[in-house]
């Protein structure tokens, strides 16, 4: 066999390899870019997580902030809930969101899609949840009895399970109860007129 016509006829396509490669990644990228709102519902996990994370992000910071939301606590109604937002708390700090009342260990569950951003504990929130929605809005998840199994990067649906009710860091001693705080690019905003459109 000392034919190397073969060779000769498969050279031109190993040439063309890397264009066509990048052409795959171009179309592959493209694709999740725009079906990104009909595989929602399926949240990617483990590697697929990371690798499309930034993307996810800067969908939500485009979308639209909602301008209505779910009482992020199971099985509580929004006549239940007092607006207590900008209370004073103390002499110097007023009250930046909601306090939602429920049994310890009730379901917290995320008031919008998003992407974790942060699960920790601080001196006043205790266990807390950061989630990052739709138009860069912060969701401040704080008092947290136990804390999902999520991690920064994960991301959530709205309804997905955070954690629990409790009474962690300043609220120790108090009636368990979930703090639920919105934060957009100005500070923190007031939930309140948002669950009450949710409910309607
Ligand atoms: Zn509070």
């Amino acid at each position: 066999m000392t034919d190397s016509t073969p060779e000769t006829v498969t050279l031109p396509s190993t040439a063309h390899r890397p264009v066509l490669k990048l052409l795959g990644w171009v179309v592959a990228a493209g694709a999740i870019w725009l079906s990104w709102p009909f595989v929602q519902p399926h949240l990617p996990t483990g590697i697929m997580a990371k690798v499309t994370a930034p993307f996810y992000a800067a969908r939500l910071s485009m979308a639209d902030a909602p301008v209505a939301l779910p009482v992020p606590v199971a099985g509580v109604s929004f006549r239940q809930i007092a607006n207590t937002y900008g209370a004073p708390r103390g002499s110097t700090r007023k009250h930046e969101g909601l306090d939602i009342f429920a049994k310890r260990g009730t379901p917290v569950l995320s008031a919008t899609e998003g992407m974790v951003t942060r699960v920790g504990t601080n001196r006043l929130g205790g266990n807390v949840v950061w989630v990052l929605g739709p138009g860069g809005q912060r969701h401040y998840y704080a008092h947290l009895d136990t804390q999902a199994d999520l991690s920064a990067g994960d991301r959530v649906a709205a309804g997905t399970e955070l954690g629990t009710v409790g009474d962690t860091g300043n609220a120790r001693g108090t009636p368990p109860h979930l703090h639920y705080g919105v934060y957009a690019t100005g500070g923190a905003i007031n939930p309140y007129p948002l669950l009450k459109e949710g409910a309607k």
